[in-house]
């Protein structure tokens, strides 16, 4: 910390017990007016590290704190990556206004200036039923997103105030810069830095989304389900994720990715359906008919004559749709056969008669 530095509350234009409020707005005045992107020369990059040194540590409660108890020497130690990490750019000018000071202060390395980003997306998922995967058709999805704000309908700007054409653009929300490379002299013409392509400035931000013109809100949409969609596969929806905070820019998209609700008749793989069916000892010996379920309704199924017990037995086409191909998977049943476990003084007497008769045998 060098000597003859000016005091940071007097850097900012701020009394010692401005509030954080009161010193954001402050701070975004002046850093606006010496951004570095419309100010010629190295006097407006020096009054621009300036202010966000002083605001770095003034808007950090414990540094302020030390400040304020021992001046510069109270922050000894103490590195300019220490102080300009607490700024959230992003937050103070809007998303997206983190690049160029990024530049300035040496934290990203070759970013270019590229076009409004669209918003992020956001992912679901939701829980389906073999009905729905068997017939498709159309499902509720419930899920956060950020909307644009409805007390400033994203405009960013606190209601009643005016947001004031942009002097650095004329209001044409670009700008064409010089650029020298290899001894040529480009031309190319950018996105206004200052309005980011907006051709106004928000002089007072709306304080319900903090100037962000977006808040996190609860939202619904109808989806289609393809008949036989595959477990965790997702399903994407252009446009219905996040606001983007570059006005102007398309908001993300809906990713919502497919379970299969739990069934009490069937466990699903793939396109198939699988149920373990218990058989009695003596309807294995001499073959019997259960009623066994679908998707859409009970079928009577046959069990040979001397079933054994694990045998897997397959109804055709009574699965679910294979995505995409006009055919059906099939069921599979797994035979168990029970044995009793408190057999009854009867079952008793007949399973001894057998017991003996298999004796006999060998
Ligand atoms: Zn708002
Ligand atoms: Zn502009």
């Amino acid at each position: 910390m060098a000597a003859g530095k000016r005091d940071y509350y007097e850097v900012l234009g701020v009394s010692r017990d401005v509030d954080p409020q009161e010193m954001k707005k402050a701070y975004r005045k002046l850093a606006l007016k010496y951004h570095p992107d419309h100010n010629e020369g190295a006097e407006a990059e020096e009054k621009f590290k300036e202010l966000s040194e002083a605001y770095g540590v003034l808007s950090d409660p414990e540094k302020r704190a030390r400040y304020d108890r021992g001046g510069f020497a109270g922050l000894d130690g103490m590195s300019s990556e220490d102080i300009f990490s607490n700024i959230n750019f992003g937050d103070i000018f809007g998303g997206g206004g983190g690049s160029v000071f990024d530049d300035i202060f040496g934290f990203g390395r070759g970013g270019r200036r590229r076009g409004p980003a669209p918003g992020s997306s956001v992912e679901v998922e939701i829980t389906v039923p073999l009905k729905r995967i068997l017939t498709g058709g159309e499902e509720t999805v419930t899920y956060n997103r950020f909307e644009a704000c409805p007390t400033c309908d994203g405009t960013r700007a606190k209601p009643g105030t005016e947001a004031r054409l942009c002097a650095e653009c004329g209001g044409g929300g670009q700008k064409v810069f010089t650029i020298q490379q290899q001894g040529m002299t480009f031309q190319q013409v950018a996105v206004c830095p200052e309005c980011r392509g907006q051709g106004t400035i928000i002089e007072e931000y709306c304080p319900d989304c903090d100037g962000r013109g977006s808040v996190e809100g609860e939202t619904k949409i109808e989806i289609n389900i393809p008949p036989g969609i595959e477990e965790g596969v997702a399903l994407r929806v252009p446009g219905h994720g996040n606001l983007s905070p570059d006005p102007g820019a398309p908001p993300g998209d809906l990713i919502v990715v497919i379970n299969t609700e739990k069934d009490k008749r069937f466990k699903r793989r793939g396109e198939h359906l699988y149920r373990d069916i218990k058989i009695q000892i003596p309807d294995a010996v001499f073959g019997t008919k259960v009623d066994v379920p679908t998707l859409v309704g009970e079928l009577e199924v046959k069990i040979p004559a001397g079933t054994q017990p694990g045998t897997t037995m397959r109804i055709p086409n009574e699965g679910l749709p294979v995505f995409r191909s006009g055919r059906r998977g099939d069921i599979y049943l797994n035979i168990l056969v029970e044995i009793p476990k408190k057999p009854s003084k009867e079952e008793k007497k007949i399973f001894k008669q057998l017991q003996e008769l298999n004796e006999k045998k060998h």
